[in-house]
């Protein structure tokens, strides 16, 4: 599977393609049909690797991506997705002649970004689709509701800018306790998309739900939903555990391998700071991984590993390229070993959940911060379809 060659360090993350697409029918199945499921694949797919999994979705029968910056945008073109591509990030200046020329959809959220999209658009005598954010109570990005009925005025007198989606954010729609926000958030929205047709747009998106939203809040399935986390089998920390929810599973596991075993006597200490001191004689195992690879230094003397199916907990603290394990529990664990950081061994298994919750994080941030110096190594190939 992995296919490892002599000269390659072996710490991994392996993606399950196969637990993307399951993941990806599980939802659409979940919110039914006539929805439309956009993929979001911002930040490298959180981290599983924006390029494969989109190939992998597109096959699947996703038909719009969500990236965050123009960037993000222009590798999936040249990936050679055909599918449409919202940016959230807007429109930096600069930006505007690679946005149209990579036909990449701006989510747009000042009158700025407008004129100037317009402008290039006029420049290259083009029509050019944006989608507008509109800010209900999120307050980070997006037009203002109360401003909405003059920005909808402004915008109509952008020629060569058509108006093809209505976007908002949830801000808690994963919390059940706030579901009145959520409603008040949804009905700010509706709003606002009155004061646009009142203008005489017809856009053909109207779009509120991010993962949670998609599932917890039906009324919030419009047009389109925006769905990220749940693609990547990340429902356990923004899904309430008490809703109703969809089958997933997880599509990263990481992995590594010990480099070295050491048995240390009473009394000496392991790693820096000398944080882990042996009470007893210990088995202490060194892993190629370490916090410049993602794994969190938080989780120092905190997390555990999975080593020959067996919990291992990290003994001292995490540097920047190794981690020791006290593996005095597992004798013949030997140079060379697999150890599981993420994911599944025997009947253990670790999620990226389960390492967010001890740090005090979600599993987003773990999985995002899994560095590029990862190798990503895809699996789950079957073309049915
Ligand atoms: C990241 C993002 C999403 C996806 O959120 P998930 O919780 O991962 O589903 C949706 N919409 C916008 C604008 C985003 O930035």
């Amino acid at each position: 599977m992995s296919n490892l060659s002599q000269h390659e360090r072996p710490t991994r993350a392996e993606i399950d393609l196969d637990a993307l697409a399951f993941n990806f029918h599980s939802v659409r199945r979940f919110i039914g049909a006539g929805v439309e499921c956009m993929a979001v694949v911002k930040a490298d797919a959180y981290g599983h690797g924006a390029v494969e999994c989109s190939r992998r979705l597109e096959r699947e029968g996703a038909r719009w991506f969500g990236a965050a910056t123009l960037e993000e945008g222009i590798e999936l073109r040249e990936a050679g997705i055909a599918g449409s591509i919202l940016i959230f990030g807007g429109i930096w200046p600069g930006q505007e002649a690679p946005m149209i020329s990579h036909d990449l959809t701006p989510a747009i959220f000042t009158l700025d970004q407008a004129r100037r999209f317009d402008r290039a658009a006029a420049d290259v005598a083009r029509r050019v689709q944006a989608h507008v954010k509109i800010d209900t109570g999120m307050n980070r990005v997006g037009f203002r509701c109360e401003d909405i009925p003059e920005v909808a005025d402004r915008l109509s007198h952008l020629a060569n800018l058509e108006i093809t989606g209505l976007m908002t954010h949830f801000a808690a729609a994963d919390d059940l306790g706030q579901t009145d926000f959520t409603e008040r958030q949804m009905a700010r929205f509706a709003g606002a998309v009155q004061a646009f047709h009142d203008k005489g747009f017809r856009p053909k998106y109207i779009d509120m739900a991010n993962s949670p939203g998609a599932i917890v809040h039906p009324l919030s399935r419009s047009g389109m939903v925006r769905i990220g986390g749940l693609l990547y089998g990340l429902g356990g920390d923004v899904l309430p555990p008490e809703a109703d929810q969809p089958e997933l599973r997880p599509v990263m596991a990481v992995k590594s391998r010990i480099a070295q075993v050491r048995a240390i006597k009473k009394g000496e200490t392991v790693g820096y700071g000398r944080t882990f001191l042996a009470e007893k004689d210990h088995l202490i195992a060194t892993v190629a991984i370490g916090y410049h690879d993602g794994l969190r230094r938080a989780l120092s003397g905190n997390g555990h590993f999975l080593v020959h199916g067996q919990e291992t907990r990290i003994a001292g603290r995490v540097s920047m390229d190794w981690t020791t394990i006290d593996v005095s529990e597992i004798p013949e664990a030997k140079v060379g070993d697999d150890v599981t950081i993420i994911g599944r061994d025997g009947q253990e298994e670790i999620r990226a959940e389960d390492l967010a919750r001890l740090i005090d994080t979600i599993s987003y941030e773990i999985t995002c911060g899994i560095d590029k110096r990862v190798r990503r190594v895809f699996t789950g190939t079957s073309d049915q379809n």
